[in-house]
């Protein structure tokens, strides 16, 4: 595996490769990987030639000081994952080499579909992901890029900011990847104490009887429904809970039949924040 830490060098040995006519996947991260990383590595290796992954923590997506500061890095545990998948190169740039000394965000008007949960509950985060993905673009270039459904509304806002400013790449949206007992993998997972751990698979649970209910309950009736199942469960605070258009990311009171729905949900366990989804469709 090949490992840049500058723009100039990752361009100069992608550009070589394009000649060649290899297609480029890329993966961005912020790190502290796991198999819900490597399946959109594994996603992205079956489509092309050679597969990119950065790592990097953006600083310019946090909103909280000790949230950034507190951001798990395992970097040597990740290069050996990331070898352990053949990954092809990993760019693994400086705040520096990215932002310089401006370490400040691009402003996105995504048609308002960074208004609603994370764009309101973290204030600045959609204009911080979409100055380092639209960054990154521009130095890898790739073909195509993956993006988790995990963090369901980035990969919408992506997708509308690629075809906003016509660029030249695909993004495709990955299943998020499931402990067994159904939490959804993040970095922060370990990060949770034993008992949090413990509670924590209740929300993967909770979205799954949305799921089945949805359509003999309406959405504003499921809302009040899976607020009073979080107040049975001391350990785990419900930050925000909606059901939402899956292209507008309006928030729906009653569903029409011929939209597509999903359930978001983000949640405190202690002062861990977790973000879980569900697509309320039968397909
Ligand atoms: P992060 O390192 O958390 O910024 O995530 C990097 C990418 O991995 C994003 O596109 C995430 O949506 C995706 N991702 C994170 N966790 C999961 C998961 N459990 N399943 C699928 N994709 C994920």
């Amino acid at each position: 595996m090949k490992i840049f830490i500058t723009k100039t060098e990752i361009k100069s040995y992608l550009s070589s490769l394009k000649e060649q006519n290899k297609s480029i996947g890329f993966v961005p991260t912020m790190g502290a990987l796991h198999q819900g990383h490597l399946s959109l590595i594994k996603k992205a290796q079956q489509k092309n030639d050679l597969v990119v992954v950065s790592v990097f923590v953006n600083p310019t997506q946090f909103d909280k000081k000790e949230d950034l500061i507190n951001y798990p890095k395992t970097i040597e545990n990740d290069t050996k994952l990331l070898k352990s998948v053949s990954c092809d190169v990993l760019f693994l740039p400086s705040v520096e080499e990215i932002y310089d000394n401006n370490v400040t965000s691009e402003r996105f008007d995504f048609d308002g579909l960074e208004h609603q949960m994370e764009g309101e509950f973290r204030e600045g985060h959609f204009d911080g992901v979409g100055t380092i993905v639209k960054t990154l673009f521009e130095i890898i270039t790739p073909n195509k890029a993956y993006f988790g459904e995990k963090d369901f509304q980035q990969l919408q806002i992506i997708k509308k900011m690629v075809a906003k400013h016509r660029l030249d790449v695909k993004v495709k949206g990955c299943p998020i990847f499931r402990e067994e007992d159904g939490l959804a993998m993040s970095s922060r997972n370990t990060r949770l104490t034993e008992a949090h751990r413990n509670a924590a698979p209740f929300i993967y649970e909770t979205l799954k009887k949305v799921r089945k209910k949805f359509g003999t309950n309406n959405a504003l009736e499921l809302t009040e429904w899976v607020k009073n199942q979080f107040k049975k469960q001391p350990l785990l605070d419900i930050e925000y809970f909606m059901i939402a258009d899956e292209k507008t990311l309006k928030p729906t009171k009653y569903q029409e039949s011929d939209k597509k729905y999903r359930a978001f949900i983000a949640v405190f366990a202690g002062n861990i924040r977790l973000i879980d989804n569900i697509s309320l469709h039968k397909d």
